[in-house]
C-alpha cells in the first residue's frame, strides 16, 4: 500500500494544541489498526531545539536515536505507539544548512539556488524519507497559516498533494472559533479569513478542526462549512477538555477518523478507544490525591517540564490518584529561607537542569527528604544534586561540588568525561538518546522495573566521577544501576529510607498513559504512602 500524508495546519493564534490534535487524529488511526508515523516541522532558523531556552520554547524532549525535538513529538509518542526519530522533526535551519552543503559540493551544477524549487524539493526529500514504510504519515506544520517563516513549509506540502494521487493526501487545519462576550455570539470570521490564506496559497483544507470554549450548533456549523468550503459533516468542533487524554474520544465522536479514512480511502478496521475511555475515567473520578513538590528553576513555564508533568499525571491514573503538581522555586526558597512549602508536598522531585542557579535550595531540600523520611525522585541534575548533598552532609567532605557549577572544584565529585571536554559545540553534542544499564539484583531499582537490564534516554554532559565512589558506598549510598559498558553511574538509592532514589537518565521521555513508567507509578505510590502517614 501507498503510504497516505495527512498535513497539520493551525491558524488564528498559536497555542491552539495542533501537538496534540495530530497525537490524538494518530491514537483514532491507531486503534483502527493503521501503521503510522507522525512529523513535526519547525519554521523557525535554529538547527534544533537543544540550545533553545525552556522557558520560551517548552521542554526539549529526545528521542531514541538522541534527537534533541520539539515538545510535540512526547506528545506523539504519549499517545501512540509511535517512536520517533531524529527524521520526525526537521527546521528550517536543518532544511538551508542541507541544501547550503549541497550547494558548496556542487551538486547543483553551477544553478540558481532558490526557495522554489531547491527549498521545497529538500523539505519533501526529508518528508518522504520519514514516511517510508508506514500507512498513513501525520505532518505537523508548526507556525500559524500566515507567517513567512512557515510559507515554503507549506508550498512544499501543496506540491505533494500535488504530485501524488489524489486520495493519497489530505489537509486537516485546526482553527478557533472565539466566543465574544459583548456580542453573546461564537464568530466564524477568523477561521474564515484563515482558510483562505491557505486558499491563496492553493491549499483546501478537507477537515477543519474548531476550537471552541462551548458547543457548536448546526447553523454555525454550517456557515463554517459554506464559507470555507468544507462539507458540513468534515467541520469537527474542538471543545475545551479537562483532560486531554479525553481528545482522541471526542474527535472519534464527531467522526473524524471515519472522515479521513473515507478521504484516504483507508481499509482499516472497527476502532476501540475502550482504553482512553477507561484513561480518562480514572482521571476524572480519583479516590483521593497527593501533591508533589516539583523542586527547580524552570518553574515559571509548565512546559518546560512537560513530559515529567504528563508522567506524574499518568501514574495518577494507574493509582487512580489526582496528583497535585506544586512548583517550587529552589533559588527563592535558599534565598528567603522561606521553606513552608515542603510540608506542603508528599514527595520531593528534583527535575533535570543546567547551570549553578538554585543548587543550594536543591540541596537543603534533598537534606530535608533525606532526613525526613520524604520520598525522594532526582533526575539527571536531580541525582547530581543528590550525590553533593550526601557528600557534604554525610561524608563531610564539605567542598563536595560540579565542575559545572565551580570549574576550579577541588572536590569535583560531578565531572565530565574526557570525551565531553574535548567538545566545543553546544548544539547536540551532550551524552543523548537511549543508553543501556544495568540494576543491581535485589536493588529497590531492579524490583520496581522488575528486570536487572533496562534502556533509558539521556540528555546531560556531567556524570558522576568515578573515583568517589568507594567512599560514597562505604558511607552508606547504594550505586544500584550502572552503564557496564561505559563505566558509568546510572541510578542510587537510600536502602534506611521508604523511597529515595535518582537516576542519570530522564525516565519521564518513556512514559504513556497507557504504560506509566514504574519509578513514577512507584514514587507517587510512596508520596501517597507518606501523605497517609502524615495525616
Ligand atoms: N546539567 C547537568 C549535565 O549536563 C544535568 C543535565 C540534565 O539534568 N538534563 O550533566
Amino acid at each position: 500500500m501507498k503510504t497516505k500524508f495527512i498535513f497539520v495546519t493551525g491558524g488564528v493564534v498559536s497555542s491552539l494544541g495542533k501537538g496534540i490534535a495530530a497525537a490524538s487524529i494518530g491514537a483514532t488511526l491507531e486503534s483502527r489498526g493503521l501503521k503510522l508515523t507522525i512529523l513535526k516541522l519547525d519554521p523557525y532558523i535554529n538547527v534544533d531545539p537543544g540550545t533553545m531556552n525552556p522557558l520560551q520554547h517548552g521542554e526539549v524532549f529526545v528521542t531514541e536515536d538522541g534527537y534533541e525535538a520539539d515538545l510535540d513529538l512526547g506528545h506523539y509518542e504519549r499517545y501512540t505507539n509511535v517512536i520517533t526519530t531524529r527524521d520526525s522533526n526537521f527546521t528550517t535551519g536543518q532544511i538551508y544548512n542541507t541544501v547550503i552543503q549541497k550547494e558548496r559540493r556542487g551538486e547543483y551544477l553551477g544553478k540558481t539556488v532558490q526557495v522554489i524549487p531547491h527549498i521545497t524539493d529538500q523539505i519533501k526529500e526529508n518528508i518522504y524519507k520519514a514516511a517510508e514504510g508506514f500507512d498513513v504519515a501525520l505532518v505537523e506544520i508548526g507556525g500559524t497559516v500566515g507567517d513567512i517563516e512557515s510559507l515554503p513549509f507549506l508550498e512544499a506540502i501543496r506540491q505533494i498533494s500535488h504530485d501524488l494521487e489524489r486520495h493519497q493526501t489530505m489537509f486537516i487545519h485546526l482553527t478557533l472559533i472565539p466566543w465574544i462576550a459583548a456580542a453573546e455570539e461564537l464568530k466564524t470570521k477568523p477561521t474564515q479569513h484563515s482558510v483562505n490564506k491557505l486558499r491563496e496559497i492553493g491549499i483546501q483544507p478537507d477537515i477543519l478542526i474548531c476550537r471552541t470554549d462551548r458547543p457548536l450548533d448546526e447553523e454555525l456549523r454550517r456557515k463554517i462549512a459554506l464559507f470555507t468550503n468544507v462539507a458540513y459533516d468534515s467541520v469537527i468542533e474542538a471543545q475545551d477538555v479537562e483532560c486531554v487524554y479525553a481528545v482522541p474520544l471526542n474527535f472519534h465522536k464527531e467522526g473524524l477518523d471515519s472522515r479521513v479514512v473515507e478521504h484516504l480511502q483507508l481499509w482499516a478496521k472497527r476502532p476501540n478507544l475502550q482504553i482512553w475511555a477507561d484513561i480518562v475515567d480514572s482521571y476524572m473520578n480519583p479516590k483521593d490525591e497527593v501533591t508533589i513538590g516539583i523542586i527547580g528553576k524552570y518553574t515559571d513555564l509548565k512546559d518546560s517540564y512537560k513530559s515529567l508533568n504528563e508522567a506524574l499525571i499518568h501514574a495518577g491514573i494507574a493509582l487512580n490518584l489526582k496528583v497535585n503538581l506544586h512548583y517550587v522555586d529552589s533559588e527563592k526558597l535558599h534565598d528567603t529561607g522561606d521553606t513552608s512549602d515542603w510540608a506542603k508536598c508528599d514527595g520531593f522531585l528534583i527535575p533535570g537542569g543546567f547551570g549553578k542557579r538554585g543548587i543550594k535550595g536543591k540541596i537543603d531540600s534533598i537534606q530535608y527528604a533525606r532526613e525526613n523520611k520524604i520520598p525522594f525522585f532526582g533526575i539527571c541534575l536531580g541525582l547530581q544534586v543528590a550525590i553533593l548533598e550526601y557528600a557534604q552532609n554525610v561524608l563531610g567532605i564539605k567542598n563536595a561540588d560540579s565542575t559545572e557549577f565551580n570549574p576550579s572544584t577541588t572536590e569535583n565529585i560531578i565531572d565530565m568525561m574526557a570525551e565531553q571536554k574535548e567538545v566545543k559545540n553546544l548544539g547536540g553534542t551532550m551524552r543523548l538518546g537511549a543508553f543501556k544499564a544495568t540494576l543491581q539484583k535485589d536493588s529497590m531499582a531492579a524490583k520496581i522495573y522488575g528486570k536487572e537490564e533496562i534502556s533509558e534516554r539521556h540528555r546531560h554532559r556531567w556524570e558522576v566521577n568515578n573515583k568517589y565512589i568507594s567512599a560514597l558506598e562505604e558511607g552508606g549510598l547504594k550505586i544500584s544501576g550502572k552503564n557496564k559498558d561505559l563505566d558509568l553511574v546510572e541510578v542510587i538509592e537510600l536502602e534506611d529510607h521508604p523511597w529515595f532514589l535518582a537516576v542519570q537518565y530522564h525516565p519521564e521521555f518513556k512514559s504513556k498513559p497507557i504504560a506509566p513508567h514504574p519509578l513514577f507509578q512507584s514514587f507517587v505510590e510512596a508520596a501517597y504512602q507518606n501523605k497517609g502517614k502524615k495525616s
